[in-house]
């Protein structure tokens, strides 16, 4: 549970805003870290990109993964240097890719994308790096390979690797990311297995070691019902031996793991506050400053629930993870009573969430939604209605706190 007082202190200050936790995010990130020893682990950097965050999970020994020019920007401002930046994204431009070529590691969606940086080094009159992403022919799970708008199809990209020889863009490394917000630690291993022999074919191709396998993500983080916590160690276990095996082979070849929810989600918090109360025909509602503006995911998934009566209907990340993800709380003493959670926006949409059980709260009360630290602030609509943008704050483990 936060800190009671500075989120009332914070609340005098901001009608609604964000608070990341160093404590807990560094206890994830930790716990991460030490869960890998053989890999490297990379922060996906578009879940929170809150400069304390980035600098937070840099310290504790992550790179990035970095999905925007903006992203690498980000991570190079907070001292990254190019090898531990990974730059991996569909739909690249020519000049997105020059600006940024020497601050980090390319990693080619498509074969047009390595045409492009052919053309980058031709005028530069240099060689280039570059991954190359794949869309593999397995799944994590049942069934083989789907289609996808991420990489190129596996025997494509063999193909390709196998005619690359004198090619002025040496292929350097492979990244394969399928899923997210998976609990299930023999699918994960399952799946680090054979991305892992995928890059044994992708060496057999080119005729020479990768510098690196990215294996992207896949770990969950405790959403959804029960909450049930992800056992990171146990995975790291099992996932060692695999390693350990494929590094005495490849000894030059890095090991990368890519992870943004499991280590921001659960260090922030969202608050806002009731600005009315009104009962309509015998249902309570209480009006809050800041709902699908500021924070859109409750009102996705109060959304979603409302059109399916599937008990866990599938996710859509990171926009939707599943029904009670989220956990809404308040300091208010009163008695509890049935409320619906609704917004000041022009739109019936702005519903967090409907007749659940809550302390008695009147205007001026503080809602507090828990699993705020990733995928919240970024996804969220702010500029909807000319409101203002919730604030963010970072509270230290010394209890100083860094604001916007
Ligand atoms: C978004 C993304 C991630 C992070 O996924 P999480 O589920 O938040 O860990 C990792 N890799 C790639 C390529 C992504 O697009």
């Amino acid at each position: 549970m936060m800190d009671q007082p500075i989120i009332e202190e914070l609340a005098s200050r901001y009608p609604s805003f964000y608070l990341y936790e160093e404590t807990e995010l560094v206890q994830r990130a930790g716990g991460l870290k030490s869960a890998f020893p053989e890999a490297e682990l990379l922060y996906s950097v578009k879940c929170n990109p809150f400069p304390p965050v980035l600098d937070t999970v840099f310290r504790q020994g992550f790179g990035a993964d970095a999905a925007s020019v903006g992203e690498v920007q980000a991570a190079v401002k907070q001292g990254l240097d190019a090898s531990r930046i990974f730059y991996s994204a569909p739909g690249k431009s020519k000049e997105e890719m020059a600006s940024v070529f020497p601050l980090c590691n390319m990693v080619a969606d498509s074969l047009y994308e390595i045409g492009l940086m052919e053309q980058i080094a031709a005028e530069k009159g240099i060689a280039l790096n570059a991954g190359l992403r794949i869309n593999p022919d397995f799944s994590i799970g049942p069934g083989s390979g789907m289609p996808s708008k991420f990489g190129v199809d596996e025997t494509e990209a063999l193909r390709f690797m196998a005619e690359m020889k004198g090619h002025p863009v040496r292929i350097n490394g492979i990244h394969v990311h399928l899923k997210s917000q998976l609990k299930d630690e023999a699918l994960l291993l399952s799946y680090y297995r054979s991305v892992l022999e995928l890059a044994e074919k992708a060496e057999k191709q080119l005729g020479y070691p990768l510098d690196y396998v990215n294996l992207g993500s896949g770990i969950g983080t405790a959403y959804g019902p029960g909450k049930e916590e992800f056992d990171i160690d146990l995975l790291g276990q099992s996932a060692a031996e695999l390693f350990r095996n494929f590094r005495e082979t490849h000894p030059g070849t890095r090991i990368l793991i890519e992870s943004g929810r499991y280590v921001a989600s659960s260090c922030g918090t969202y608050v806002t506050r009731v600005m009315d109360r009104k009962v309509s025909r015998g249902k309570t509602y209480l009006i809050l400053h800041d709902t699908l503006n500021g924070f859109i995911r409750p009102s996705l998934e109060r959304m979603i629930s409302h059109y399916t009566d599937a008990v866990n209907p599938a996710g859509t990340e990171p926009l939707f993870s599943g029904k009670r993800v989220f956990d809404y709380t308040t300091p208010a003493k009163g008695p509890e009573e049935t409320v619906t959670l609704v917004g000041r926006l022009c739109t019936a949409a702005d519903v967090i969430a409907e007749d659940i059980l809550l302390p008695e709260m009147h205007p001026g009360d503080l809602l507090m939604i828990s699993h705020a630290g990733a995928y919240a602030r970024v996804l969220s609509p702010m500029q909807f209605s000319s409101m203002t943008a919730p604030a963010q704050v970072f509270l230290k483990k010394d209890g100083s706190l860094t604001l916007e």
